[in-house]
């Protein structure tokens, strides 16, 4: 199936992107979901991750206690590499099926950190990163999540630069300063594109 990563840094847009994309029927895969997924309760990684850390690392429900792993790996090089050994590949197979399974002319996948993990890039068709600047991103995140200035520019220090992502894109949305009607414009355009590419391939 024709498939296309949707990408960008924190507070971008790509969840008001996604969300206009799938209004226009188009399958999303949601990698942050499937992520989470893994590690909730009765999720695939939960035996492995007992099994590995011991039974104290699951919580009553049977999801993974996330303030003890937390703790455990943010000093804990070794053991972080432990757990993304356990979940990475179980994320990986699950977001391919859910890619398989998908039904219509294209699939979108969304991966906030498609220019940070290596392989994606191969995986998709297009890459279509949602851009704004990073004045933008703070001030957008802020208002969303609260935060303050500094720990969003901590969060945004740890992406890819807004650089590395525009190279990465096939193409682009532009999200400073655009108007849901204008994001709808944008969408339906591209939307339009892949499904003539889709065809094509097909
Ligand atoms: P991401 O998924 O990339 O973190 P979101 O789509 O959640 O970003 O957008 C971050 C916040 O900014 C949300 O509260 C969203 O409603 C808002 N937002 C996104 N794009 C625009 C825009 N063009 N104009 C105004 N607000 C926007």
């Amino acid at each position: 199936m024709f498939a296309v990563g949707l990408t960008g840094g924190i507070g971008s847009g790509k969840s008001t992107v996604a969300d206009l994309f799938a209004a226009r029927g188009v399958t999303l895969v949601d990698t942050d979901l499937i992520a989470h997924r893994v590690t909730a309760p009765n999720g695939v990684a939960m035996a492995a991750i007992s099994a590995q850390f011991g039974p104290e690392f699951v919580a009553a429900d049977g999801s993974m206690d996330r303030t003890r792993m937390r703790t455990l790996v943010f000093g804990d090089e070794a053991a972080r590499k432990r757990l993304e050994a356990i979940t990475h590949p179980l994320i990986r197979s699950e977001t391919e099926r859910e890619m398989r399974e998908a039904r219509g002319a294209y699939v979108m996948a969304v991966v906030p950190l498609l220019v940070e993990s290596g392989t994606w890039k191969t995986r998709v068709e297009r890459v279509l990163t949602v851009d704004c600047s990073v004045e933008t991103q703070i001030a957008r995140v802020m208002r969303r999540n609260g935060f303050t200035r500094e720990q969003v520019l901590a969060i945004i220090a740890r992406q890819a630069t807004r650089e590395a992502r525009l190279a990465a894109a096939d193409d682009i949305v532009a999200n400073d300063g655009a108007t849901l009607e204008s994001l709808e414009q944008e969408v339906e355009a591209l939307h339009q594109k892949y499904l003539r590419l889709a065809h094509a391939r097909a």
